[in-house]
């Protein structure tokens, strides 16, 4: 079923998760060990993160250091099939432009509609971790909107060379930022993208993470008067580590209300961090849902006991 669909016919606020594949070489086992626990939770589906090729040093025989690439974590569309198998659920798979051609593209829509998957959430990446800024590859898609365009082409039969192909159904999602994208020169040229991502054909709206609510609410009042009106789905994250204070500023590119920054730094030990963050999150979680949001999507980072506590507080 369609995410949109999922989000129409529910009662109330809905619970669901975005997961990480596993490093290359782990075991899915342990992933699915960590959804387990959260299925009690009924999530009606489960993002998959899509992760971009990086450069690394390997030494050689001779003791000389090689420049391969690799993929840390492998197996988006693989993991997607093996949840919907595992726990009947949908599964959402994150689609991103960089590192691959339109063709590339193409063939990995094609292989997520044989495989029955029909939500996916159309991202344009970020830099390779070693490059200062995001370049597309010569032959695929620049931005989220490009990519937004191929899957609607696709949902009308038309694919890269050949017009009257077999339509797929893709109903597609969209990343939006409530304290602005990084690049973005303003707030007000973000949402004129986003907007543009909605007119193309995207049906949602999932946004990155933050801390202060009243950053989501000014955000989709922002979104309403821009005449966005779509679902914009909470992303949300509890703090774990101290570590994290300054990491997620920096990664994210978002802020930390003074009063967490402050509990979080009178922490001891990490534990007593990730108490703080749990209790932080369950606020927010519960004046979120309070306010009647259609879902509270969690960046579990690939691990469920944090987010079991929140949940357990909250659904
Ligand atoms: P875009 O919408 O393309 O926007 C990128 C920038 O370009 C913005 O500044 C925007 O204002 C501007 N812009 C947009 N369209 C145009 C246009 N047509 N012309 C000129 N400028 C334009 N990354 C991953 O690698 N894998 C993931 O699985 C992943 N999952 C994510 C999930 C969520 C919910 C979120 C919020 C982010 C996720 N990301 C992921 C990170 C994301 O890829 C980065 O934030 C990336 O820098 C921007 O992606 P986007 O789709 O928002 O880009």
């Amino acid at each position: 079923m369609k995410v949109v669909d999922h989000l129409k016919n529910a009662k109330d606020t809905l619970f669901s998760i975005e997961v990480l594949p596993p490093l290359k070489g782990e075991d899915i086992n342990t992933l699915f060990s960590h959804i387990e626990p959260l299925m009690e939770f009924k999530p009606p589906f489960i993002d998959v993160t899509y992760h971009r090729e990086e450069y690394v040093y390997r030494k050689q025989e001779n003791g000389l250091l090689e420049k391969v690439t690799t993929r840390k974590r492998p197996g988006t569309v693989g993991i997607c099939a093996a949840i919907m198998n595992k726990f009947k659920v949908d599964a959402v798979p994150h689609i991103i432009c960089g590192g691959f051609t339109k063709e590339e593209t193409e063939n990995a829509l094609i292989d997520l509609n044989f495989l029955g998957i029909d939500n996916v959430l159309a991202l344009r990446g970020d830099a390779i971790k070693s490059e200062g800024t995001f370049i597309p590859d010569p032959k695929g898609n620049a931005y989220a909107t490009d990519l937004v365009a191929q899957i609607i082409d696709m949902n009308q039969g038309k694919y890269i060379h050949d017009t009257e192909m077999a339509k797929t159904t893709f109903s597609i999602g969209v990343a939006a930022y409530p304290e602005k994208h990084f690049e973005a020169p303003n707030l007000a040229t973000d949402l004129k993208y986003l907007k543009k991502k909605i007119e193309l054909g995207a049906e949602y709206i999932v946004t990155q993470m933050f801390f202060d609510n009243q950053k989501y609410f000014d955000f989709v009042e922002l979104c309403k008067k821009e005449g966005i009106n779509v679902p914009i789905i909470p992303g949300i994250k509890p703090m774990t580590t101290k570590k994290q204070l300054t990491i997620l500023p920096s990664i994210f590119h978002i802020d930390l209300p003074e009063a967490l920054s402050e509990a979080v730094m009178a922490c001891k030990n990490n534990e007593e961090v990730k108490q703080v963050g749990i209790e932080w999150c369950i606020q927010q979680s519960k004046e979120l849902k309070a306010k009647g949001v259609p879902i509270l999507h969690y960046y579990t980072m690939g691990k469920s006991d944090t987010t079991y506590k929140i949940a357990k507080e909250v659904f």
